[in-house]
């Protein structure tokens, strides 16, 4: 363990700043972070009004144990202080054809929707073993290590000669490879946008993602996901990290390439031994005092629409997560990478965490998730915008047989992308920093360590490995160590 008088800058307090706080921490490093807005957590983030509570960003959590092992590098046990909950059925699908199922990992559930769509299981074993696969080769290089410059082409190189059946194709092409109904099709033609990219754009070895969530279960934490920041908030609070908010970092100072320390908006300024930026990678050369840049348009990854709508009745027949499929998939994912706009006919994903955790609701009633993926295009979200977005996502749902919900609405919010982009400082508000399409977007992502200054260091979604919740915690634990390599 170094000594507590080498310190540590964090320039932002998202999930993966918070565990790399943690982290280091533990290191024996004095840790200090600080985050522009008024809260903690980033995107991961809750609203709550007149007994409803949402969380605004992430709703499905994957693969536990990388939480844990984040709890577990802090010396603590996370099932002291989250309740995580498995989801079963994983979500239910409603097509616009009217085709209804529920999509599960029970074997006597699954077979007969699978023997209905496809004629057979076959399809779908020979889809997961893909995914299985890609999840075994990447899960001890891809996700484990850094992406040091120059790029570790062992890696690519490991996972490029390994013998996997169409695993190098297009991702689209090789679900229709091993599907042939069209509900199937769109169904796994959905989880390239789980980092915000498009089937008919992302690799095929994106068909690790429906893998994990089938493989190991999709997980809620009971009280809503925001718990995880407020857990995280509180340990680091008892192992004395300095936690700042509306701190925003507006310089980087590093003479010679090499971090001397940070100088906050408000004009105060802190030495720091290193600094780690868990905001956007892009924005570091402007903080560096360089050009001002941003991630251009054309490789940001998918934004989002979000309406948080609390009601005043229970809505049957509806599960934690509901996906209402667009008419024409193909067609919806022209609109939003080519023609850049909000999709005229949009899936809509419904969050529904009154459904499994009474609490997010007054009894009675029910807090609905509405989502549909937008461009990252940075434009203006004014009130006749939003509103033609929302009837595109009432038009979908009436039309897919979704009760009439407008006459009991109690609370409504938007988060438009415009607001993601402004609070969190995420290009056009790009969930999941650069898209994943194409090789070189999807496995060299911006490394961990500064190519070019001492002491700079990056955890979070927009670098290695990669955007969502356990890519993030995977972010921070590669940059905690490189930085024991480098600078203990
Ligand atoms: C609507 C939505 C739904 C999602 N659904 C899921 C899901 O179901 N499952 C899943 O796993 N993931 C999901 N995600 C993605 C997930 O939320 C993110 O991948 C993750 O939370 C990103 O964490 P981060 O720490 O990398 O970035 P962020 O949360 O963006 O944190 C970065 C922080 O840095 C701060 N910052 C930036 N610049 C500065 C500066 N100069 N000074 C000070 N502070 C600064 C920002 O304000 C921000 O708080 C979703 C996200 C959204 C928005």
């Amino acid at each position: 363990m170094i000594s507590k008088t080498r310190h540590a800058v964090i320039v932002g307090g998202g999930l993966g700043g918070l565990a790399a706080a943690l982290r280091l921490t533990m290191r024996g490093w004095r840790v200090t972070v600080c985050e522009q807005d008024s809260v903690l957590g980033g995107k991961m983030s809750r609203w709550q009004s007149q007994g409803f509570r949402f969380d605004t960003g992430p709703s499905l959590i994957t693969l536990p144990w990388i939480f844990e092992d984040l709890f577990a590098a802090a010396g603590a046990d996370m099932r002291e202080h989250l309740e995580l909950a498995p989801l079963e059925p994983l979500a239910r699908y409603v097509y616009a054809d009217g085709v209804r199922f529920d999509y599960t990992t029970s074997m006597p559930g699954l077979l007969p929707i699978l023997r209905d769509c496809e004629g057979s299981a076959d399809g779908f074993f020979r889809f997961m073993r893909l995914g299985a696969q890609i999840y075994a080769l990447s899960k001890g290089t891809f996700l484990r290590r850094p992406v040091t410059a120059p790029p570790d082409r062992t890696v690519l190189s490991a996972l490029r000669h390994a013998p996997l059946l169409r695993g190098w194709g297009n991702y689209h092409k090789t679900v229709c490879a091993y599907f042939r109904s069209p509900q199937l099709r769109q169904l796994f033609g959905r989880y390239p946008t789980y980092v915000g990219s498009s089937p008919y754009q992302t690799p095929a070895t994106l068909a690790i993602i429906p893998y994990i969530e089938f493989a190991f279960g999709g997980w809620y934490v009971q009280g809503g996901l925001y718990r995880i920041v407020e857990t995280l908030v509180g340990l680091l609070d008892e192992r004395g990290a300095e936690l700042r908010t509306n701190a925003r970092v507006a310089r980087i100072d590093a003479p010679s390439n090499s971090v001397q320390g940070i100088e906050l908006e408000n004009g105060d300024r802190l030495a720091a031994d290193l600094v780690i930026m868990n905001g956007d990678t892009s924005s570091s050369p402007g903080l560096l005092g360089g050009t001002v840049t941003k991630l251009p348009a054309a490789d940001r990854s998918l934004s989002g629409l979000v309406l948080l709508v609390g009601i005043n009745r229970r809505v049957a027949d509806l599960h934690h997560h509901n996906v209402f499929f667009s008419r024409d998939y193909a067609e919806e994912f022209r609109q939003l990478f080519i023609e850049r706009r909000i999709p005229d006919d949009p899936t809509v994903y419904v969050n529904v965490p009154s459904q499994s955790d009474p609490s997010s609701a007054p009894q009675g009633g029910e807090a609905l998730f509405l989502m549909i993926n937008a461009p990252a295009t940075g434009e203006q979200w004014d009130g006749p915008r939003i509103a033609e977005a929302r009837n595109r996502v009432f038009n979908r749902l009436r039309a897919s047989g979704f009760p009439d919900i407008e006459g009991h609405i109690v609370v409504e919010h938007a988060v438009t992308p415009q607001m993601l982009a402004e609070r969190f400082g995420m290009p056009g508000g790009a969930i999941y920093g650069p898209h994943s399409h194409g090789w070189r977007k999807t496995f060299f992502r911006p490394p961990n360590k500064d190519k070019h200054v001492r002491g700079l260091y990056y955890a979070g979604g927009s670098a290695h490995p990669g955007g969502g919740t356990p890519m993030v915690l995977l972010s921070a634990k590669i940059t905690e160590e490189l930085i024991a390599r480098y600078e203990e």
